[in-house]
C-alpha cells in the first residue's frame, strides 16, 4: 500500500534536480530555477494519468479538501453530507471553512448509504462528500442521481483511493471536484502533499489562488500579483512535488502488485462460512490497498482481529479505532475546538454529543481490514494468506 515501500533511485534523482537548483519553492525565481518546475510537472502528470482537465497541488490531503470546498463555494452555515467512517481530515476540512459536517450512515460499501444521504438533505445542504475508503469506491451512480435531483455538488474524498476507478473513470475525477492525499502512508506519496482534481476552470482558478494567499499568478513578478479573493498558504514545496513525480510514474506497477496480492489473500478467506466481503460497486476498479471483510457479529470480528494480529498480520478493527470511526471521535463529538464555532455550526455540533449511529455500528462492528503491501515476495504472501485464514477460522 504505501508507495514508500518501493522508494529507489528515481525519487532521489527527482529530489536532486531540485537540490541542485537551490529553489525549493514552486513559484517564482524563474532564472535560478533553471527550468526545473517539479510541482507544475506533477500537476501535468496528474491531469494526464487521471484524465481530468485541472490539478492543483496542495500541502496535504486535508488542505486539498479545504481548498476544494472553498473553491466550490462551500462556507459558513452550509451543510456537507459525509460518512461516519472516514479519516478525521474529512470533518476537519468541513469545519475549516465554517461549514457544518452532517454525518450519515455507511452501508456495506463502507461509505455513504444513498438512502441515508437522501434522508439527511435539508435546505442548507450544499454538497455530498463520499469518502472512497480503503481503496474501494462509493456507489457513485446512486449518489450522482441524488445530487442531480436535489441540485447538490459532489465532492469526492478519494484520498485513500488513488488509481481506483468507477466504470472506467478515475475516482476523484467524477464529482465537481475530488482530492487525493500524498501523505507518507498513501499509495503515492510526496512525504506530505495533496491535490484537487476538477474539470471546471472556475474551480481550478479558485484553487490556484486559495492555496497561495489569493495570488492571481498572472504577472511575471510575484510581488505585483493581484489578489481577487482571500486565500491561505497551502502550497506544496518543490522537494515534495519531486518525490511525487517519481512516485506517480510507478502507480500502475503499484496497482498491479496490490491487485495480485489482494487476490491471493482474498482467495484464502473465500469459502470460509461466515466470512463475507465489502461490496465494491465496480470490482474491476478496486485499487486493492486493503482487503476488507465482514464477520457474522461484533464479538467474532473483535476476536478475529485479535487472532490475526496475534499471528503477526496487521488487522484494523475500525470499530475500536479512534481516527476512522465516529464512535471514538471524542474530540469531535464533544466539540472540543480551540477556536470555537459560530452559532449555526455549534447547534449541529451539539447534537453529536448524544447522537447514535446504530446502522453504521452494525456494519463497522463486523468489519476487519488488512493492508496489502507492495514489498512482499511470493513466499511471504502465501505464508500471510495461510496465517490469515487460520486466524479467522479459529474464531468461527
Ligand atoms: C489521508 C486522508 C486524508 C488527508 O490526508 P493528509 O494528506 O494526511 O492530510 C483525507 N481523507 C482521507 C479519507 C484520508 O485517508
Amino acid at each position: 500500500m504505501p508507495g514508500y515501500e518501493l522508494f529507489d533511485d528515481a525519487e532521489k534523482k527527482e529530489v536532486m534536480d531540485v537540490l541542485e537548483t537551490g529553489i525549493y519553492m514552486r513559484y517564482g525565481f524563474d532564472g535560478p530555477r533553471n527550468n526545473v518546475w517539479k510541482a507544475k510537472e506533477l500537476e501535468q502528470a496528474l491531469t494526464e494519468r487521471f484524465d481530468v482537465k485541472y490539478a492543483q497541488l496542495t500541502s496535504s490531503g486535508t488542505t486539498a479538501l479545504s481548498t476544494a470546498m472553498a473553491a466550490l463555494g462551500i462556507g459558513y452555515g452550509d451543510e456537507v453530507i459525509m460518512p461516519t467512517f472516514t479519516f478525521v481530515a474529512s470533518f476537519e476540512a468541513v469545519l475549516s471553512v465554517g461549514a457544518i459536517p452532517v454525518l450519515v450512515d455507511v452501508d456495506d460499501t463502507l461509505t455513504l448509504d444513498p438512502a441515508a444521504v437522501k434522508a439527511a438533505i435539508t435546505p442548507k445542504t450544499k454538497v455530498v462528500m463520499p469518502v472512497h475508503m480503503c481503496g474501494g469506491m462509493a456507489d457513485l451512480d446512486a449518489l450522482k442521481a441524488i445530487c442531480k435531483e436535489h441540485n447538490l455538488l459532489l465532492l469526492e474524498d478519494a484520498c485513500q483511493a488513488i488509481g481506483a476507478t468507477y466504470k472506467g473513470q478515475a475516482l476523484g475525477s467524477i464529482g465537481n471536484a475530488g482530492t487525493f492525499s500524498f501523505d507518507f502512508v498513501k499509495t503515492v506519496t510526496c512525504a506530505e502533499g495533496g491535490v484537487v482534481l476538477t474539470n471546471s476552470e472556475d474551480v481550478y482558478t479558485k484553487c490556484d489562488g486559495y492555496t497561495d494567499h489569493g495570488h492571481d499568478h498572472l504577472g511575471v513578478d510575484r510581488g505585483a500579483d493581484l489578489h481577487p479573493f482571500l486565500g491561505y498558504n497551502y502550497r506544496i514545496s518543490e522537494l515534495h512535488a519531486a518525490v511525487g513525480l517519481a512516485q506517480i510514474r510507478k502507480l500502475d506497477k503499484f496497482l498491479e502488485i496490490q491487485r495480485n496480492n489482494k487476490q491471493v489473500l482474498k482467495a484464502a478467506l473465500e469459502g470460509i462460512p461466515g466470512v463475507t466481503f465489502r461490496r465494491l460497486p465496480d470490482p474491476k476498479g478496486d485499487a486493492a490497498t486493503f482487503l476488507s471483510f465482514f464477520l457474522p457479529d461484533a464479538e467474532k470480528a473483535a476476536a478475529a482481529a485479535a487472532a490475526i494480529k496475534a499471528a503477526g498480520i496487521p488487522a484494523f478493527y475500525w470499530f475500536d479505532n479512534n481516527w476512522h470511526y465516529v464512535r471514538k471521535w471524542n474530540h469531535f463529538t464533544n466539540g472540543v475546538s480551540l477556536t470555537g464555532f459560530g452559532p449555526e455550526v455549534k447547534a449541529v455540533m451539539d447534537t453529536y454529543k448524544t447522537k447514535q449511529f446504530p446502522a453504521s455500528d452494525a456494519i463497522i462492528s463486523r468489519t476487519i481490514s488488512t493492508p496489502i503491501n507492495l514489498a512482499w515476495d511470493e513466499k511471504e504472501l502465501e505464508a500471510r494468506a495461510q496465517k490469515l485464514a487460520k486466524a479467522v477460522k479459529s474464531v468461527l
